[in-house]
């Protein structure tokens, strides 16, 4: 089958490699129609954790079942389904109290927490940007889908990560009814925070970013757009929340690459939450901070640390939750949403392209180049 191979940082190509099978009876094999390039994925690609060449990434799966083990009753041949991208036992001590982004038997090592498809330090599983993923554990990590999962796939494959991961940080945070909310980041990740914040009820959301064309897609869906290489984020938000400051707030940048032009980002986006969210208020953080940059200028950054305020935020009394998203504990009701028609994190799609093009694909989503917002990868087009 083919698969798109990591050679080394900042490059991918499209390579043969031996065929997904099931290898237990509990697994469902998955022939990949849309598999997407994700933030998180730049990590990798960017070299700045230890993914071992030869191995490909794609957590954010969809695809058609075309085999099952014999230990398997819950999916079938011919069942469109889409994979959250924790890979999850659904039995161990952290799987029974609904902590699938903490399975205990798909991650069984100790310093880290955690396992998903195509990912460092997050178990052997092999990605879907691939022709074939096998699912272990296949009862358990397949979420069936309705009649309209081929034509609507684009929605359908935001529940594998990104929709239920920004709906989590609008759930760490406490989004509730009314609430004023600012996420930093209108990537995928903070475009689909702001989706959740609008769904949940929030009476006004504001996005922080200095990409127009993603500042753009914020506008399209209500929120307020606050483009930071304009304004002082912090003061945009005290002018648009009477000088109180936002009642929650989401994190949906994560670590930030040194840049290889020599510009080096601050990472300081977390600190600016604190100042932007009110005294007591929540704030949701699923932006990833990676272990180690060695390619920083500074001794902080190349340990992939973060200089945080944390006498600030313990002052303000506020609270902050983080970690990977528990998918399963999301992605059903937002399924049934998409399929009401009641949302659809479609919108932020930019490009659907065959599996061959993924190189230029990443290339482009790397440099955050205008109109790259997110690339579903279509195997077997
Ligand atoms: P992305 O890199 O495309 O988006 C990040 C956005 O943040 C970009 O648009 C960038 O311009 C913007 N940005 C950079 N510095 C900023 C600053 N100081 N203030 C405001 N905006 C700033 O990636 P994405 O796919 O949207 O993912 C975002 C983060 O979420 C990544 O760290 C990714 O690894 C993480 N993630 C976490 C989970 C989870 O389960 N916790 C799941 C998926 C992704
Ligand atoms: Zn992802």
């Amino acid at each position: 089958m083919k698969a798109v191979v990591y050679d080394g940082p900042r490059q991918v190509t499209v390579k043969d490699v031996p065929d997904a099978r099931i290898e237990r009876s509990t697994d469902v094999l998955v022939r990949v129609t849309a598999t997407n390039i994700c933030g998180s994925d730049l990590h990798m690609y960017e070299g700045r954790t230890d993914f071992e060449t030869g191995r490909w990434f794609g957590h954010e799966n969809l695809g058609e079942v075309i085999e099952v083990g014999d230990g398997v009753d819950k999916v079938a041949v011919g069942d469109r389904v889409v994979l959250p991208f924790n890979v999850a036992c659904g039995h161990c001590k952290n799987c029974e109290r609904g902590l699938s982004n903490y399975c205990m038997t798909a991650q069984p090592v100790q310093e880290w927490a955690g396992a998903a498809y195509g990912f460092a330090d997050m178990g052997p599983w092999a990605g879907g940007q691939a022709e074939l993923l096998r699912v272990p554990w296949g009862d358990y990590n397949c979420l069936r889908l309705g009649e309209d999962a081929d034509e609507r796939s684009a929605d359908y494959v935001m529940l594998a990560d990104i929709f239920p991961t920004g709906y989590h940080a609008t759930e760490m945070a406490g989004v509730s009814p009314g609430d004023q909310t600012v996420i930093y980041g209108a990537g995928p990740v903070g475009l689909m925070a702001a989706l959740s914040a609008t769904i949940r009820g929030a009476s006004k959301v504001m996005v922080v970013d200095r990409h127009p064309d993603r500042l753009r897609l914020a506008e399209s869906i209500g929120a307020i757009a606050i483009d930071d290489s304009k304004v002082d984020p912090v003061q945009a938000v005290l002018e648009q929340t009477m000088g109180l400051g936002a009642d929650n707030g989401c994190e949906c940048v994560g670590y930030q690459a040194h840049d290889p032009q020599g510009q080096e980002q601050p990472n300081d986006t977390l600190n600016k939450l604190v100042q932007s969210v009110r005294f007591t208020g929540r704030i949701g953080t699923v932006g990833v901070y990676v272990p180690q940059d060695p390619g920083a200028s500074d001794e902080l950054a190349k340990q992939g640390k973060i200089a945080f305020d944390y006498g600030m935020y313990w002052f303000k009394g506020q609270t902050m939750g983080s970690g990977q998203a528990p998918v399963k504990r999301y992605n059903r009701q937002l399924r049934d949403l998409i399929a009401a028609g009641k949302a659809e994190p479609s919108f932020i799609v930019s490009h659907q392209l065959p599996l061959d093009q993924a190189p230029e694909a990443y290339q482009h989503f790397d440099a955050r180049d205008n109109g790259w917002t997110k690339v579903i990868l279509k195997p077997g087009q």
